[in-house]
């Protein structure tokens, strides 16, 4: 079972366990996500979609052996916009979603963030960390629906003996992101694609560590696959700056717009880079997709989808 199935890193996942050989069954209530993002998956054996908020009583009949809780509101335009669903799915739909790993004796995978560890203070950042993270300002909303998501999955795990773990991502981008979501990586590429102006935040110089899908999509698999409990970060080391994501995008889209600078959010992190020793060690995970070369492949993705990239 995936919540949040029918999301942008959901359906990567939906469709990985499915060539694994499992039946999945996908659980949205298409807050964020949209059913045209598993639409490919519809007629393959084993899938099924249900329309339902976890943050409801969640049943589901006969037997599954894993949970995976994606569900939440991950991009900033849509937690700022939904900060109480964002803290009710963190907390409400991570109890539900336990409590169905509870009854039916199934591993449960906790999607979190890198975003537990705040504005960090330690550089890169381990699991260990335990982050820098403003409770009362507006992404407190995401953060601390996470942290307190990650604390409930540790209280299951201690209580009632669940077979709990807890992935930490860092920035992800790919196919089925949406353009106007407010992450950099769509926005750059959409601007870029339009020949609109390049729009970075404050001087560009914060600092973001960008991971190609699939290499979290293994990574997740093998945290699945193992008995960690976590947290364990998947993210892609290598960190750039976001005037150097931008320029970038800008030469492999061969774009003529300009760079132009806006008004930073507020507590926006200034640096991000995984520390990914634990899943070299435990997982044998590293990922795989070299920088330019993912983003060729979101870049290829939204040039074949030009509706989207719109204005
Ligand atoms: P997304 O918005 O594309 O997917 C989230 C999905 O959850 C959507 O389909 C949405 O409709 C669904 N959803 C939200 N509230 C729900 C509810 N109450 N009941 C049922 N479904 C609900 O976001 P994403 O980028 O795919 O992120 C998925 C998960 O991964 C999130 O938990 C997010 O916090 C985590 N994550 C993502 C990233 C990233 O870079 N994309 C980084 C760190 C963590």
């Amino acid at each position: 079972m995936v919540t949040g199935g029918a999301g942008f890193l959901g359906s990567h996942l939906c469709e990985r366990l499915l060539d694994d050989g499992h039946e999945v069954l996908a659980l949205d209530n298409f807050l964020t996500g949209t059913p045209q993002n598993v639409a490919h998956l519809m007629p393959r054996d084993g899938f099924r979609l249900i329309r339902a908020d976890v943050t409801d009583f969640v049943h589901v009949a006969g037997p599954v052996d894993q949970v995976l809780h994606f569900a939440s509101p991950a991009s900033p335009v849509d937690y700022l916009l939904l900060p109480i669903e964002t803290l009710k799915v963190g907390s409400i739909g991570t109890l539900h979603a336990l409590g169905l790993a509870k009854e039916k004796g199934a591993r449960f995978l906790l999607a979190s963030t890198s975003e537990t560890y705040g504005d960090p203070q330690i550089h890169p950042q381990p699991e260990t960390y335990w982050g820098h993270v403003n409770p009362v300002g507006p992404r407190g909303v995401y953060d601390e629906a996470k942290r307190y998501a990650e604390a409930l999955t540790m209280a299951y795990r201690r209580t009632h003996d669940v077979d709990t773990s807890i992935v930490r991502i860092f920035n992800v981008h790919g196919p089925s992101m949406r353009a106007h979501d407010g992450r950099a990586i769509p926005a750059f590429i959409s601007q870029a694609l339009t020949s609109r102006p390049i729009t970075v935040a404050g001087d560009g110089s914060q600092t973001r560590s960008i991971m190609y899908v699939d290499d979290l999509v293994e990574g997740v698999m093998r945290l699945l696959r193992s008995d960690l409990a976590g947290p364990v970060n998947i993210g892609n080391p290598h960190e750039v700056s976001v005037l150097h994501l931008a320029e970038t995008i800008r030469d492999l889209t061969s774009s003529s717009s300009e760079i132009t600078f806006i008004e930073r959010p507020v507590d926006d992190p200034s640096v991000r880079q995984p520390d990914i020793a634990l899943a070299k060690a435990e997982l044998g995970w590293e990922p795989k997709v070299e920088f330019r070369d993912g983003l060729s492949r979101t870049i290829d993705y939204f040039r074949s989808h030009p509706d989207l990239v719109a204005d």
